[in-house]
């Protein structure tokens, strides 16, 4: 932390100072300025303009909807029950949920966007992760705002654009906030433009949305137990929030949930490049499996686990799936699952949506740049990628053998999905873990104040959205951007009702 001692003079000044442009920053900014338009409000933002936006951007874009608060708070009770979320920031989070709906409609209609119910993309309703805790009750449908992709991001930015008072620094990331070293109380935080450093007073208090840690290797060695996964979401989204807390004293949590709450997903990240692109989860045909590091299959492939944020059922408990423990895992496939199957997901992450990277329609395209391996034969392809020829054709003709029985002893692969590899050639991709989300960061409470150690909030400091997330172990599709609504909205209702501090003599 910065003392007020140490700045001489404030370069600029504000009401209301918020860290990041993701949906939590807007969502706070928007709640803040419509309570009170007078208010100044500056959102600092580490990216530039192109790449900003964060994971809100680049995230699936459904929205939970639920209308009954009783159920919903039972039902993630069930699914925090590894680590319970504290009940007085479970009950008013889940009347919030229930109460959010028309709020979203009136930013979609205020952008002139249109909101739907379901996902955009596929024909549910509702995604319902976790029925025996109770989905089907406490969700009501899933929701969006089109278009695809990033709809829900684009109706909100344009919100922020109609709200003149709040102005936004590009490539201005926070580096520190400005404290008293006794109460901890914030006066204004130490940003970066340019490489030179920038005090800004914040008049009423701070709000720190600047997301995850997932484009941090180090701390997603050190926090989360893995190496080498990927990011889905935003590469600028290194953990800063983080430090800059761990500095402020607050007290943190949620830095590894036992099952990861986004999951840890099958994707490919190309040599060299930050982020990885997500495998589909929408099959024509299947053809295919997964081998492990022994060249074995390890798991039921053709599940719906996208579903479930890559959760799946072990010992009576939903646990990530073992792609990360079973490294290096590649994807055996044919020549008519590589015909007619788009290999990655496009609607959403990063790559395709603010990289712009267009995967070819047949995967012609990639096999050339050698993302994707190419044989005759399944003993070809195994020497290719380094596998053991005769233990790749045992299992690939083991595979085979099921398909043909229609009965897949070994891990219940539902029997419609169950076809030959078959028709060459044959191919193979590398199989990278991805993350969706850490939703690791400060403990908060329902008004979105930071807690320190002691459990009592930081005078004038807020968080808001994936950093600090309260969800703990499992999540239900939707939550995490309503969250950033909710909490976000939180923070500038909070902080536009406070008084300026005033100068120390
Ligand atoms: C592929 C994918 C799919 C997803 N799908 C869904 C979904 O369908 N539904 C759902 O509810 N959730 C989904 N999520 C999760 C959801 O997107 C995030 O939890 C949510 O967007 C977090 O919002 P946020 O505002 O907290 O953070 P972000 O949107 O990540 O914004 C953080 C911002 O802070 C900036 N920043 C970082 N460091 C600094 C710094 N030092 N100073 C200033 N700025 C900084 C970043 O550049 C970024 O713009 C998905 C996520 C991913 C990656």
């Amino acid at each position: 932390m910065a003392s007020l001692q140490s700045i001489s003079s404030w370069d600029r000044q504000y009401d209301l100072v918020i860290a990041g442009f993701g949906l939590a920053a807007m969502c706070a900014a928007i709640e803040a300025h419509d309570l009170d338009p007078r208010l100044s409000i500056l959102i600092l933002e580490k990216a530039d303009e192109a790449t900003s936006g964060g994971n809100s951007r680049v995230a699936g874009q459904s929205l939970l909807i639920s209308k009954n608060a009783e159920v919903l708070a039972e039902y993630q009770r069930k699914m925090s029950v590894a680590n319970p979320i504290p009940e007085d920031l479970l009950v008013p989070w889940s009347e919030a949920m229930a109460a959010l709906e028309p709020w979203i409609q009136e930013r979609a209609a205020q952008a002139g966007a249109e909101f739907i119910h379901g996902t955009g993309f596929s024909e549910r309703d509702a995604v319902l992760e976790f029925p025996e805790f109770g989905a089907r009750e406490a969700v009501h449908c899933t929701a969006t705002i089109l278009p695809i992709p990033s709809g829900v991001y684009l109706a909100f930015r344009e919100n922020v654009r109609q709200r003149p008072r709040i102005e936004i620094a590009y490539e201005t990331p926070l580096r520190d906030l400005v404290q008293d070293p006794d109460t901890l109380e914030v006066f204004g935080v130490i940003a970066e433009h340019g490489g030179q450093r920038v005090a800004i007073r914040a008049n009423k208090g701070v709000v720190m949305a600047v997301g995850g840690y997932e484009a941090s290797p180090d701390m997603q060695r050190n926090y989360y137990g893995l190496s080498d996964v990927a990011p889905l979401g935003s590469p600028h989204n290194t953990g800063d929030g983080i430090r800059i807390l761990q500095k402020a004293g607050a007290d943190l949590w949620h830095m590894r949930n036992q099952g990861q709450s986004g999951g840890i997903w099958p994707g490919y990240r190309p040599d060299g490049w930050v982020n990885g692109f997500l495998r589909n989860f929408f099959w024509q045909s299947f053809s295919w499996i997964e081998v492990d590091a022994n060249s074995e299959r390890f798991y039921n492939e053709t599940a719906e686990l996208q579903l479930t944020h890559y959760k799946e059922k072990k010992h009576g408990r939903w646990v990530d799936t073992p792609h990360y423990r079973a490294a290096p895992v590649h994807m055996i496939f044919d020549a008519t699952t590589c015909q007619y199957n788009k290999l990655v997901v496009e609607m959403m992450s990063w790559n395709p949506v603010v990289g712009g990277y267009r995967w070819s329609d047949d995967n012609t395209a990639e096999v050339e740049k050698g993302w994707i391996q190419k044989a005759d034969s399944i003993e070809e392809l195994a020497e290719k990628i380094g596998r053991e020829p005769a233990k790749l054709r045992a299992t690939v003709e083991r595979y085979n053998a099921a398909c043909r029985d229609r009965r897949d002893a070994d891990f219940q692969r539902n029997p419609d999905t169950l076809y030959p590899i078959a028709d060459g050639p044959f191919y193979a991709m590398r199989i990278d873990p991805v993350i969706v989300c850490t939703g690791g960061g400060a403990r908060r409470n329902i008004r979105s104040e930071v807690l320190d150690h002691a459990g009592k909030p930081i005078p004038r400091l807020y968080e808001a959205g994936e950093l600090g997330s309260m969800f703990s172990d499992l999540y239900q599709n939707g939550s995490y951007l309503t969250e950033a609504m909710i909490s976000g909205r939180a923070a500038g209702r909070e902080i536009a009702a406070l008084s300026a501090w005033q100068d120390r003599p």
